[in-house]
This record gives C-alpha cells, sequence and structure tokens, in this order.
C-alpha cells in the first residue's frame, strides 16, 4: 500500500513533496520483477481471469509473450481485445477483476500481478513510437460520427476504424480522453500518460477529433443522423447530484468531480491551495480519489462520510485502505443536514444514520464537522437535455444487446447506458462491441441491393 507524504503536524507539504505525491501510484515492473511475476503464472488451460475481465483479454497468452521476451507481441495480444489496454493497467481495480479469479490466490496466497505485467508490455509498445501495431480493413466509404471522447468513444472509433469506416468524434472538452483525462486520480495516470494513449490510438489513421462540440448546444442529434451512416453516443455522465441541504450554496462547497479535474488539469499541483479541514461526502471512486488527493495536496484534516455502512460503499476495499492507511478519517452511517459559515463554509452538520425496515432513518442524533472545503461526491448523472429523442430507462440511455439506442441508426456505450458497471475497461469493451455491432449494420444490403 503506498503511503503518501501527509501533513500531520500542520506545518503543510514541501513543494516536492506534493510532487512526490502525485507520482506514479504503482512504479512500473523492471524487466527482472517482470519475469519473476510470469512465471507466477499457471497458464490455466480454463483461465478463470480471462472471463472475468470485461474485455476478454488472453492473459495467459500475454503473460507467456512476456516470459518468452516477446514484449511487443504481448502488447498486441492486450490491445487486439482492449485498445485501452495501458491506462486499464493503470486503472482497473484488479482486485475485484482478473486478480481476484487468479488461480494463485488459493496456491500462494496472492494473485499474479496482472495489471502490472499489462502495463510492462503495453508501455514498452507505446514508448517505441513506432507504427501502429493494427492495420484498417479497406475502406467502406462509410462515415460514423461519434458524441464523447471518453474511453467509450475512443475505443469505439478505434475499432470502427480499423474496420474500414471514417470517424469524426466529437466531444465538449479541449481535451480527448474523458475521465481518463480528467476524471482518474492524478497519481494513477501519471506523466501524460492520457494524452500519449490517445495519440497512440489515433495512429490507426482514419479518426478526426473536434473538441468544443456538446451536443445539445452547437451539435444536434438530429443533423448527426442526417450527415453520418451511424452515430455511436459515449457522452459519460456529466451531472452531478446534489445534496439539496441548506448552506450548499455557500462558497467552498463544490463538486467533487470539478475539484478533482482542478488537481488533473494544474501543471504544478504545489500551486494549488488546499484548506486544512476537508470534507467529502460520497462512498464510490470519486469520493475516495478526492479525499486522497486533497490528503496529497496537504490537506490536514480530511474526512469522508457516507451515509451507510463500508460494506455499502462502491469503492472497493483496497480503495478505502488506500485512504485510510493516508490519515483519510471515515465516518459511517451519517448524512449531511446543513452547511454554515459566514459567506464561505465552516461547518458541516450531519444526522447519524442508521436502516430501519430496509431503508435509511435518522437516529436523532446530530454531529458537526469543521469544513473549509466540502466536496459532494454523491453520484453522476445523464444530462437528458442533450439527448431529445432517445428512450431513457433507469437515468440511462437504453440500448439493446447490440447497443441500439431507440432511435434507428444511434447507438450508445461506455457510462451513459443501463447495463454494465461505470468502469473504465467495461466503457472499452462497450465501445469495441458497439463498433462491430454498427459495423455489421451496414453492411446489411438495403432492401433496394437486393433487387
Ligand atoms: C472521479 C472518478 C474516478 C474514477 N476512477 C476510476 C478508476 O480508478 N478505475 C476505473 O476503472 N474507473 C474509474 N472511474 C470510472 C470511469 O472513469 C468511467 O467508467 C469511464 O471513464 C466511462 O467512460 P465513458 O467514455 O463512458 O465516459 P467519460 O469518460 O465520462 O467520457 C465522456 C466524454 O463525453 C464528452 N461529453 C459529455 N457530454 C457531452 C456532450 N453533450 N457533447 C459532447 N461531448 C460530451 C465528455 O467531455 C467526455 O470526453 C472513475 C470515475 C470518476 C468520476
Ligand atoms: S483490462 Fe483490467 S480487468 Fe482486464 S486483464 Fe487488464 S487489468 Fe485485468
Amino acid at each position: 500500500m503506498r503511503h503518501f507524504k501527509v501533513n500531520s503536524d500542520g506545518s503543510g507539504l514541501a513543494a516536492s513533496d506534493v510532487a512526490e505525491n502525485f507520482s506514479d501510484l504503482h512504479p512500473p515492473l523492471s524487466p527482472a520483477q517482470a519475469a519473476v511475476e510470469a512465471a507466477r503464472c499457471l497458464y490455466c488451460y480454463d483461465a478463470p481471469c480471462i472471463n472475468a475481465c470485461p474485455t476478454s483479454i488472453d492473459i495467459p497468452k500475454f503473460i507467456h509473450q512476456i516470459r518468452s521476451d516477446n514484449l511487443d507481441g504481448s502488447a498486441k495480444t492486450i490491445l487486439s481485445a482492449n485498445i485501452m489496454g495501458g491506462t486499464c493497467a493503470r486503472a482497473c481495480p484488479t482486485e475485484v477483476l482478473c486478480e481476484e479469479a487468479c488461480v494463485v490466490n488459493h496456491t500462494e496466497g496472492a494473485p499474479v500481478k496482472i495489471g502490472e505485467l499489462q502495463r510492462r508490455a503495453v508501455d514498452h509498445l507505446l514508448a517505441k513510437k513506432g507504427p501502429h501495431p493494427f492495420a484498417r480493413a479497406p475502406e467502406t466509404g462509410k462515415r460514423i460520427a461519434v458524441v464523447g471522447a471518453g474511453p467509450a468513444g475512443l475505443s469505439f472509433a478505434h475499432r470502427a476504424a480499423m474496420l474500414g469506416h471514417d470517424v469524426v468524434v466529437y466531444d465538449a472538452k479541449e481535451k480527448a480522453g474523458g475521465l481518463n483525462e480528467y476524471g482518474l486520480a492524478a497519481y494513477k495516470m501519471a506523466d501524460d500518460f492520457a494524452q500519449a494513449e490517445v495519440e497512440f490510438l489515433l495512429g490507426v489513421g482514419g479518426i478526426e477529433i473536434n473538441h468544443g462540440q456538446t451536443l445539445g448546444k452547437n451539435l444536434l442529434l438530429d443533423a448527426l443522423r442526417k450527415e453520418y451512416d451511424a452515430v455511436f453516443i459515449g457522452a459519460g455522465l456529466t451531472t452531478t447530484r446534489q445534496l439539496s441541504a441548506p448552506g450548499e450554496a455557500l462558497d467552498g462547497v463544490r463538486d467533487a468531480l470539478d475539484f478533482i479535474e482542478d488537481v488533473r488539469c494544474a501543471s504544478d499541483k504545489s500551486k494549488l491551495k488546499i484548506d486544512d479541514n476537508v470534507v467529502v461526502i460520497g462512498g464510490g471512486n470519486t469520493a475516495i480519489d478526492a479525499a486522497v488527493q486533497a490528503k496529497c495536496l496537504g490537506a490536514r484534516n480530511v474526512t469522508l462520510v457516507y451515509r451507510r455502512g463500508p460494506e455499502a460503499m462502491s469503492a472497493t476495499g483496497w480503495e478505502q485502505d488506500l485512504a485510510a492507511s493516508n490519515g483519510v478519517v471515515m465516518k459511517f452511517w451519517a448524512s449531511p443536514k446543513s452547511f454554515s459559515g459566514s459567506g464561505k463554509v465552516e461547518t458541516a452538520a450531519f444526522s447519524e444514520m442508521r436502516e430501519q425496515g430496509g431503508k435509511l432513518a435518522e437516529t436523532g442524533r446530530n454531529f458537526d464537522i469543521p469544513a473549509g472545503l466540502v466536496l459532494k461526491a454523491i453520484g453522476q448523472t445523464l444530462n437528458e437535455k442533450a439527448l431529445d429523442g432517445l428512450k431513457i430507462e433507469r437515468g440511462k440511455i437504453r440500448v439493446d444487446e447490440n447497443y441500439r439506442t431507440s432511435v434507428e441508426g444511434v447507438y450508445a456505450g461506455g457510462d451513459c447506458i443501463a447495463a454494465g458497471e461505470d468502469l473504465t475497461v467495461q466503457a472499452v469493451e462497450d465501445g469495441k462491441r458497439a463498433a462491430h455491432s454498427v459495423d455489421a449494420a451496414l453492411r446489411l444490403p438495403k432492401s433496394g441491393d437486393l433487387r
């Protein structure tokens, strides 16, 4: 478990401490470490790790290729299933995916470090900056629009381009990558890796990206449908849920995602000012990442408050341990009641909670936490206004098993759809599979062609 430099005595952190905190969470394996780790793999015939990976990477094969010093081949095995294998190697919660399923857990008590081996192979290939490892099929003459340059949109674009289609991506932001660029914790994506991966992915050719293009503002779904042969939406979840608690509009009460974005975008993180008392509200990845990054910036007291118990948090046990072992105080069974302060937030008030008949109820006991910064991380929702005409189901775009929405010619994948988990690796898989679905539909003969 990584231990960051923290401001335990209130004297602050030196700029060099902050820089060190935001360096790689897991330093890459050396060639010797990778060889030792690869030798631990049992190369199971019916490898359960493959089923546990949402992108079904042939894990025994890529590990065997590392063992036989074929790093290029290993990277190609990974990237043919998951073009963002570099980000996934850094960000996947492997402890609940491939590594949880690893048979070596039962024989040696710890799994093969699949994520770290994956990173070794992919980083090797990307660092070479050689020709792109995948060739495009002959051009089909079909044009596809993609809304959103996050993992889902980019994975879709890469696969559709490989299949011979021309792809035009539209994104609201200045940089491509979606939450890989603006959301994942800075220490998971050190050294501008998100942009290096985007550059690599575009090397396949046939993909154009247009920035500052927002569906529902200066981009309309109807117009895209008329101009292109198909449209893929990978716009993620961009609206943050609000608490509706008194004092929420006070200065210093803000969305955790905006705070995380500010941290990701700052070239010198030691220049970012952080309050001594930070309170984070929520129980997922976003809450943990906000709390740990506040600690990394030098906040003295960081308290994460969640309305249920630790087992109900969507952040994994490993993520919770990372926060707790770096001094984040975790308070469970408490819900925000109000925020107060003169002009700027100074105190966050909470009600103690308990479960009663399967529902959350207040116990009647309340407590206050001093707070100069409150970060709300209680979930993201779909911006439905931008998706006029598409059927929405339980707050997400409804799609069928082929990623088709309720509107003909419009497909969707990633966080914005109902199926699957909100993980980078799942978004990559959605994009890849949706591209095959669109490809199959575009290759169907039209009724006139059959005459
Ligand atoms: C703080 C945080 C930390 C996370 N950490 C992890 C982690 O460690 N590991 C992990 O596996 N997953 C993590 N996740 C989840 C993961 O980031 C997402 O599941 C993944 O990014 C989803 O990909 P996507 O392409 O569907 O959406 P996004 O990554 O959100 O990309 C959507 C893209 O669409 C663009 N867009 C949005 N609306 C519009 C519009 N109207 N018009 C045009 N463009 C638009 C956005 O600018 C963005 O580029 C985290 C999520 C958050 C919020
Ligand atoms: S993509 Fe993620 S889940 Fe799949 S093998 Fe790699 S690290 Fe494991």
